[in-house]
């Protein structure tokens, strides 16, 4: 029997679920793709951003998770265009054909057109964010050190992160932490500054979805630290290093973190009427992308409005990506034996958050169960370590969080940057050194 070609397009908790599933299966050989040559774990990012963890703890290469395996193959390369009457996918390197292709994309960050912001804040979406982040954040404390004129001064003495939800709250629990137990040991110099950490959000409160009990306590435990919530404020722009609200309030700061918002990518070739809310590809009960016949999409780059307890489609998180990824490898095999396929039902395992040292919310609706404080905290902890991709990375980060627990401090606090001249490199060359620094 000739071998159904798969290609997968983007190797995150969708992409890999369905990949691994697939392993092996004697009827298909599958190629994945992706930008990156490395899976990496988002909910840990803030930690590589703040220098709590190494971005290898939280990243494998996908050569090396796929190693012994005969019908997995992996391509580095970014999608470009879809080409659905040849079957060919277009990469920035090379060309692909498919009998099936499934684009597990994920999402990018949605700085809502406003240019300012898109040049000039933070984003933290990729494990070059965090670097980039955490190498920022360090290089401006030095510069700080040097700082003599009063405005200067003020503005870096100031944070803005824009977006109230989980990675905000993580982010700005943790640079509190920081504030906290770091700042004056390392930089001396600063000891009469009075730092101030702004989180903002256009919400009337914090992590939206979640109970109300969560976001106050939530709200509270992080005015406790010394974080300054500011809710129903909508950022409106960035501009001279001044944040803007759309009620007229600035904050001068040299540094505003974006979490605020997420969008999918737009490929070429999909029939229009396939996007959906916030550029979601719109999928059936089986993942199929509307009006294709071949084009699955799984994950958070796509909605599906068919699930009955989901009728606005599911919540953009790992859990529905990784069931996601395994129900369309049970169809896939069921295709190849002609047997019906299972519409997708997602499974919701709850949420969490982590605020600070032993401060987390988490909600699970089945057992109904609500929990903060330790007991969140002790379980976010687990539920984060088991969840990462191999042995090697639970055993780095579990000594790299046992170090930080007991010193309350780490010690990876380098600035590392590549010191190639990127104008001697052909374009293709450097945006990869770039990407996997
Ligand atoms: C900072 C942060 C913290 C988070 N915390 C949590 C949490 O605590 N709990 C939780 O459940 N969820 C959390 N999430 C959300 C969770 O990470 C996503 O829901 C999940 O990653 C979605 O999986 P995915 O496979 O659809 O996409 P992703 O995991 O984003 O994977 C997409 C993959 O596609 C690749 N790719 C993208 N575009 C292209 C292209 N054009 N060509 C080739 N490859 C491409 C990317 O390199 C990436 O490997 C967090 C997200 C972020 C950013």
């Amino acid at each position: 029997m000739e071998k159904k070609e798969i290609v997968i397009i983007g190797g995150g908790f969708a992409g890999i679920s369905l990949a691994r599933q697939l392993s092996n299966e004697k009827g298909v050989q599958v190629t994945l793709v992706d930008k990156n040559n490395y899976n990496f774990f988002p909910p840990l990012l803030y930690q590589v951003a703040t220098g709590f963890l190494e971005p290898s703890n939280i990243s494998y290469p996908f050569r090396k998770m796929f190693h012994g395996v005969r019908n997995v193959r992996f391509r580095m390369g970014e999608l470009q265009r879809i080409q659905p009457g040849d079957n060919r996918v277009v990469l920035s390197t090379g060309v692909l054909d498919y009998d099936y292709l499934v684009l597990a994309t994920g999402t990018g960050s949605n700085y809502f057109g406003i240019e300012n912001i898109r040049k000039h804040a933070l984003p933290m979406k990729s494990i070059d964010d965090a670097i980039e982040l955490r190498n920022t954040l360090l290089l401006k404390m030095e510069e700080a050190t040097r700082a003599s004129d009063q405005s200067d001064r003020e503005k870096m003495a100031r944070v803005v992160i824009a977006g109230g939800g989980p990675t905000g709250v993580e982010v700005a629990g943790m640079l509190a932490e920081m504030r906290m137990n770091i700042l004056e040991k390392d930089y001396p110099e600063l000891r009469d500054w009075e730092f101030k950490i702004y989180l903002a959000d256009a919400a009337p409160v914090l992590l939206t979805p979640m109970d109300p009990k969560s976001q106050r306590y939530t709200y509270e435990t992080l005015t406790k630290m010394g974080v300054e919530v500011k809710l129903d404020k909508q950022v409106k722009d960035y501009i001279d290093d001044t944040v803007i609200f759309a009620d007229g309030e600035t904050i001068p700061t040299r540094l505003m973190i974006w979490t605020a918002g997420v969008t999918s990518q737009v490929f070429e070739g999909l029939p229009e009427d396939s996007f959906g809310r916030g550029r979601r590809l719109v999928v059936d009960a089986f993942n199929r992308v509307q009006g294709t016949h071949n084009i699955f999409a799984i994950g958070d780059t796509c909605i599906q409005l068919t699930d009955p307890n989901f009728p606005n489609g599911h919540p953009q998180l790992a859990q529905p990506a990784i069931q996601q990824g395994r129900n369309l490898a049970r169809n896939f095999k069921a295709m190849l034996k002609n047997r019906p396929l299972k519409p997708f039902s997602y499974r919701d395992r709850g949420s969490m958050a982590i605020i600070g040292r032993s401060k987390a919310v988490m909600e699970t609706p089945r057992p109904k169960l609500r929990l903060v404080g330790w007991f969140a905290w002790v379980t976010w902890l687990f539920v984060h370590l088991f969840s990462l991709i191999n042995h090697r990375n639970r055993i780095t980060t579990m000594y790299n969080w046992t170090v930080a627990y007991f010193s309350k401090d780490q010690s990876l606090r380098m600035i590392i940057r590549p010191s190639r001249d990127s104008s001697k490199q052909s374009d293709s060359e450097s945006s990869d050194i770039r990407k996997t620094e």
